[in-house]
């Protein structure tokens, strides 16, 4: 291990056993906004976080809701087609096909009190922006990882310093990568995405969480004096995830 960490150029440990990068696409107009917004698809890119390689891929398509058919403008801009979306699955079991998807293919690592794992977008709008709005507006309740994140933008910041706000594609030609596949399409994005981590590491940064939802504020009630507020369990414990669960329902047992 030692010496293919060598040979790939790196050798900062990172605070991670795994990186989850994401890319979210999402319905859209020109030159507007659509209410509510909503996933349309739903990739993830697996990076081992001491060597940098890519170790697995996932995406399923996400049949939108409340604007079930895309405009053409979203339809060119990201690649994806109408059929793609009417064969997709709704949001709530995304959500648990890509936990199920996470939990196999990091079965065996990190050590026995679990494995380290972050996940990773360019920018802030996927986790804080997205898939925020979206769980609150449906009801839908989303694995705790998704609650804090790592933003790329700063470490590439740190790595190849730039001043202006660069997009993805021009951040991943700044750092000397040929940009791979089709921009805007959330596979190829969450791949490209991947690409600039595993050289932002080969750079020798640390890689840490830049960004995390705010906790919900304290519940205010009057009390008597000595008792919890909710009979006992914190109010800001954060929300079991359910580790068994059959297909097809989503990932807390609270569909949409
Ligand atoms: P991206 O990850 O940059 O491919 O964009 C994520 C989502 O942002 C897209 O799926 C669209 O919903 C929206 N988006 C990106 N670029 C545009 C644009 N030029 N106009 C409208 N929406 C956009
Ligand atoms: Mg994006
Ligand atoms: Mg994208």
């Amino acid at each position: 291990m030692a010496a293919i960490m060598a040979a790939r150029g790196q050798g900062l440990e990172q605070d991670f056993d795994f990186f989850v990068v994401v890319d979210f696409e999402a319905t859209c107009v020109k030159d507007g906004r659509i209410f509510p917004q909503e996933i349309i698809e739903f990739p993830a890119v697996l990076v081992d976080g001491a060597t940098g390689r890519i170790v697995s891929a996932f995406r399923r398509y996400v049949r939108p809701k409340h604007h079930p058919v895309l405009t053409q403008f979203c339809r060119e801009l990201t690649g994806i087609r109408q059929e793609d979306v009417d064969g997709g699955v709704e949001l709530g079991d995304a959500l648990w096909l890509h936990d199920s998807w996470l939990k196999a293919a990091t079965a065996g690592a990190g050590n026995k009190r679990g494995v380290r794992l972050a996940v990773v977008t360019w920018g802030d709008w996927d986790y804080r922006t997205m898939l925020e709005f979206e769980c609150r507006f449906k009801g839908i309740e989303k694995p705790s990882y998704f609650d804090q994140w790592i933003n790329l933008r700063v470490p590439f910041q740190a790595a190849l310093g730039g001043g202006g706000r660069v997009n993805l594609q021009e951040a991943v030609r700044a750092a000397g990568l040929d940009w791979e596949g089709r921009l805007h399409c959330g596979l190829d994005d969450a791949l490209n995405t991947a690409r600039l981590l595993d050289e932002i590491m080969r750079r020798r940064v640390k890689i840490t969480i830049t960004g995390s939802l705010a906790p919900p504020p304290p519940i205010q009630q009057k009390q008597q004096p000595g008792t919890s507020p909710c009979g006992g369990s914190s109010a800001l414990a954060p929300p079991p995830i359910q580790q068994k669960q059959q297909p097809g329902t989503s990932p807390c047992g609270c569909s949409p």
